[in-house]
């Protein structure tokens, strides 16, 4: 990444890998440092999520206009719904000069890959499908049906990550502790970086 710009992050991996639990750790551990990219979606609010600050829940019809006037990165359409990253979100956070991090789907991924962004990407793979399959039970926010999708899913998402060569991050959420160790690993030379680049701008 450019000398004055940090870098992205990309976290892709299935639903129930444990991606969130991550995020959330390393974005309350490194507040200086990360700023979250606000994704718009068009499923419906989950839980205690906020709109505009977990997504920013839209309809089908907003989005795909905004889509048209070239406002977004990247879209997709996931398990029946359309996600998408929008470009004023990314550089909200670029702009303060912290690690943007996205987290996107495999479409996403690819879409990605094929910009100038050139971001970190961090896979976040559950131990195997059997324990995905009991995380997003126990989570009791999806339909039987819905759970199914997002199994079925999962199962090309996690082909694609281990199609993925050296140059990307693969992390086994067997244990979140463990796994946090491994992406604290994997990120502390751009946090320096990042780190020292504020200190610098006196930011
Ligand atoms: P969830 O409905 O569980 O919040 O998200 C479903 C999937 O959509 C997750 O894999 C998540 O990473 C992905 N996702 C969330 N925001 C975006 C986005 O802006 N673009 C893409 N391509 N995927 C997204």
């Amino acid at each position: 990444m450019a000398d004055n710009i940090p870098s992205p992050c990309v976290f892709c991996g299935p639903s129930g890998a444990g991606k969130s639990t991550l995020i959330k750790k390393l974005m309350d551990e490194y507040k200086d440092v990360f700023g979250f990219s606000v994704s718009h979606t068009t499923r419906k609010p989950r839980g205690s999520e906020v709109d505009g600050k977990d997504y920013h829940f839209t309809t089908r019809e907003d989005m795909l206009s905004a889509i048209g006037r070239g406002e977004f990165i990247e879209h997709a359409e996931f398990s029946g719904n359309l996600y998408g990253t929008s470009k004023a979100a990314v550089n909200l956070v670029l702009n303060e000069r912290r690690m943007c991090i996205l987290d996107i789907d495999v479409q996403g991924v690819k879409s990605i890959m094929k910009t100038d962004l050139n971001p970190i990407y961090i896979f976040i793979i559950p131990p195997d499908i059997k324990v995905l399959e009991k995380r997003l039970r126990e989570r009791k926010t999806d339909s039987e049906e819905a759970i199914l999708k997002r199994l079925e899913t999962a199962t090309r998402e996690l082909k694609f990550i281990h199609e993925q060569g050296d140059s990307v991050h693969k992390i086994i959420n067997n244990d979140v502790e463990v796994a946090y160790s491994k992406l604290q690993g994997v990120l502390s030379s751009e946090i320096g970086r990042v780190r020292d680049m504020r200190f610098k701008l006196n930011l």
